[in-house]
């Protein structure tokens, strides 16, 4: 019997303690995944928790962000990871993880013109590749591009209603899209970043890789749509919405 008792728990306590144990303390990789897994891979809970330490700031990047992905998409996942060479998500998991719970608001580019959003949570986005292939040039339409539901940010007074969106490309690195990119000698962008992993973007209107399919399928006005691909295929959009004083399927009785 040990001087803690005869429970194997309080036996355990004092290695769970200990954090400075390099496999069995509270900063453990399997101690952390029960909690967050109890916790249903709560994103604020995700988020907050990687400023306590660089090491749980390590582990939720290299395996909690990863089942969150998991447990939120788990058939987009499973596509996107068999896309890749090395089992990885180009990018990482934390950046996935945010492009599945954020919507990135917008401001002004070059082709876009619009007040300034800010980005907010949402709780739940859907995914499509068949909408996806809507934002592929016919040259393209072998890649695959998972594309969010638009979120709409409707306007009261005399500004045009915005849709945002965003997406993911499969296996970019070797996708057409990327190969036309680089053909067409497109110049990543100096004043816009991708807003889940930071890294530098192409705009795809400055490279005319933006489709009429892709503006109808918005609803959108043809002389204000704008989306941005990062290196590593991360997908963020804005466009100006038909109003449904101007559309025929207006609702208005
Ligand atoms: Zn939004
Ligand atoms: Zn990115």
């Amino acid at each position: 019997m040990s001087e803690w008792g005869s429970g194997q728990q309080r036996q355990r306590l004092p290695e769970l303690l200990d954090v400075t144990s390099s496999g069995l303390g509270l900063l453990d990789e399997k101690m952390l995944l029960l909690v967050f897994r109890a916790a249903n891979w709560d994103p604020f809970l995700l988020c907050t928790s990687a400023r306590v330490c660089k090491r749980w700031a390590d582990i939720l990047k290299r395996v909690i962000w990863k089942e969150f992905c998991l447990s939120r998409a788990p058939k987009m996942v499973s596509h996107l990871l068999s896309g890749g060479r090395d089992g990885g998500i180009p990018g990482g998991w934390e950046p996935l993880g945010k492009l599945m719970f954020y919507c990135p608001g917008c401001h002004a580019s070059n082709h876009f013109i619009a007040k300034t959003i800010p980005g907010h949570f949402v709780w739940k986005t859907k995914f499509s590749r068949t909408s996806g292939k809507q934002f592929l040039v016919p040259q393209c339409q072998a890649d695959i591009l998972y594309i969010s539901k638009i979120c709409e940010h409707l306007d009261n007074g005399d500004d045009d209603d915005l849709g945002l969106y965003r997406g993911i490309f499969r296996a970019f690195g070797t996708s057409k899209t990327r190969r036309m990119l680089l053909e067409r000698g497109a110049k990543l962008e100096e004043n816009e970043l991708c807003p889940f992993c930071c890294d530098k973007v192409w705009s795809m209107n400055d490279a005319r890789l933006v489709p009429p399919s892709a503006i109808k399928g918005l609803g959108a006005y043809e002389d204000n749509v704008e989306y941005f691909v990062c290196v590593n295929g991360h997908l963020h959009g804005m466009a100006s919405l038909i109003s449904a004083s101007d559309s025929e399927f207006s609702a208005e009785e």
